[in-house]
């Protein structure tokens, strides 16, 4: 049986309307909301991955004002990119980002595409993303599945360890057609203030009568969120935690000046030894094969500086 299927038309209508209401009035407020611009969308969303809707605010505004289009970002030095990345985090994106504007202006006019299999092929746009800027700058119905609409499509219908493609297709079912940028926002909105990963606030959620869970929500939430928690690994002295060390000192230098193998050890590990070097020499060729970095070899050992 279909999740949606414990669900008539009457009761789906009955969702959709609950929901919709629901987020006319409690909806956040969020730079990028209302906004239809495709680069606007696609840079929000570029920066929402993995990174909190609070700390990416203000670098969107700031991003969005020192590159207001597609142009003005393809034509930006890479280390300028960066620099406004700072703070989001996963560098690996603002490459991405920067590589789809260059694309976008090569291959499109400067217009973000809004052929699904086009999206598809840009760097860095996975099925959330090509969803997203389908339904919220091109106004297609498009059903977007995050984190949070996971969450709240898996207790409501009362399967919270449903697989993808399950998901996919409940979210899909129960689209709003003609309202899938507001319906799509509205259920991240849900989850990401109500139906929260712990302690979901059940008393107060527009579905709390129809929805699955909300009488056996702790028994439901505890395990999965603790499982979670025990998979993380330590971030701090992390190969991730020194990637973003280098990455953070090759982008404030200034431009076109170059670092020895030894300064950048030195700046990073104090305690560095000889046989840190093997170690480094890997973090910079993955950091250059990911476009956060450039190798000048020219005058014999590496210099590593920003990426070009
Ligand atoms: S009633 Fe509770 S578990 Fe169900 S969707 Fe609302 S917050 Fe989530």
């Amino acid at each position: 049986m279909a999740l949606g299927d414990r669900w008539s038309r009457e009761a789906t209508e009955d969702i959709q309307r609950r929901i919709l209401d629901w987020y006319s009035v409690s909806r956040r407020q969020l730079p990028w909301r209302d906004d239809t611009d495709p680069y606007h969308i696609l840079v929000s969303e570029m920066m929402l991955q993995q990174t909190g809707v609070g700390r990416v605010g203000p670098i969107y505004r700031r991003f969005i004002d020192l590159f207001p289009t597609f142009a003005a970002l393809a034509e930006a030095p890479r280390q300028d990119v960066l620099r406004a990345w700072a703070g989001t985090g996963y560098n690996r994106r603002a490459i991405h980002l920067h590589e789809c504007a260059r694309i976008v202006c090569r291959d499109h006019d400067g217009r973000l595409p809004n052929d699904p299999a086009i999206l598809a092929r840009l760097p860095g746009l996975g099925p959330y993303t090509v969803a997203a800027v389908l339904s919220f700058a091109f106004h297609q119905d498009v059903a977007t599945v995050d984190t949070n609409i996971r969450r709240v499509l898996g207790r409501s219908s009362g399967k919270p360890d449903a697989d993808e493609r399950e998901l996919r297709e409940l979210a899909t079912r129960l689209l709003p057609r003609g309202r899938a940028s507001d319906w799509n926002q509205a259920l991240m909105d849900l989850g990401a203030t109500i139906c929260l990963a712990s302690n979901p606030r059940c008393s107060i959620c527009p579905v709390r009568e129809i929805c699955a869970s909300a009488l056996d929500v702790d028994a439901l939430t505890r395990a999965p969120a603790r499982r979670v928690a025990e998979r993380q690994e330590p971030y701090l002295g992390s190969r991730r935690f020194y990637r973003g060390r280098i990455v953070a000192i090759l982008r404030d230098l200034p431009s076109g000046k170059l670092v020895s193998a030894g300064d950048l050890l030195t700046r990073i590990k104090p305690d560095a030894t000889a046989a840190d070097q093997p170690w480094l020499d890997e973090i910079m060729r993955g950091l250059a094969a990911d476009g956060l970095a450039s190798i000048d070899t020219s005058q014999g050992d590496a210099r590593f500086g920003a990426p070009t």
